[in-house]
């Protein structure tokens, strides 16, 4: 039986020429146009490389991001509460149940104060996500699975998680953090997830999305 055409056509394309055409901003199809294959081989491919294409519904969650951080010249560790502060949002720390992470009602954000300062971060910037993306936030809380399972999550829940992951660890202070990295460790991991704020697994996370091979 002949192997599928497709994956063969892809063979000779680098992971460098993948994320070139990413970074310009070409969608799956696009790309799948490019290499006259379909869709789905440019998707399994860029699993395979481990890199991440943003359909281009999910540009508005990174744009917000990059937005608010050139408005507030923000650099990480990023000062989420001083970007609540002046667009008027109100955060509270308070008591919750374990598997509860936030919740966001209007402009007013809970989080839950038991969970470790970096996981609060997370999940402050996530409550943030659904604010300037103008989701539904009359009432809307977030438990700990949405968190673990983007992958199951809901396309708002999915656009939350890379606002989030943006703002708090944005691709391009981490290209240059990691710039001169020929590979990088778990003391790397570390020492660059305390510099941002962030827990070490956020960060393997974020940087395997990116298109970084851990
Ligand atoms: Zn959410």
């Amino acid at each position: 039986m002949a192997r599928p055409r497709g994956r063969d056509k892809l063979k000779h394309v680098t992971k460098e020429e993948l994320q070139k055409l990413i970074e310009a901003g070409k969608s799956h199809s696009e790309i799948a146009e490019i290499y006259n294959v379909a869709k789905p081989s440019i998707s399994r491919k860029a699993k395979r490389e481990g890199i991440m294409i943003h359909e281009k519904k999910m540009y508005p969650a990174l744009f917000a991001a990059q937005k608010l951080a050139r408005k507030y010249k923000l650099m990480p560790p990023t000062d989420l509460e001083l970007v609540c502060e002046q667009e008027g949002l109100h955060v509270v720390f308070s008591e919750f149940a374990p598997s509860i992470s936030g919740m966001i009602e209007g402009n007013e954000i809970y989080i839950n104060k038991n969970h470790s300062k970096s996981r609060q971060r997370f999940s402050l910037a996530h409550e943030m996500g659904h604010y300037f993306l103008k989701h539904n936030t009359n009432k809307h809380v977030d438990d700990t699975v949405m968190f673990r399972k983007n992958a199951d999550s809901s396309p708002m829940e999915k656009e939350a998680n890379l606002f989030a992951a943006e703002l708090l660890m944005p691709k391009n202070a981490l290209d240059e953090a990691l710039k001169d990295k020929e590979n990088i460790d778990t003391d790397d991991i570390e020492s660059l997830a305390a510099e941002f704020e962030v827990s070490s697994i956020a960060l393997s996370f974020r940087l395997q999305n990116i298109g970084y091979q851990l």
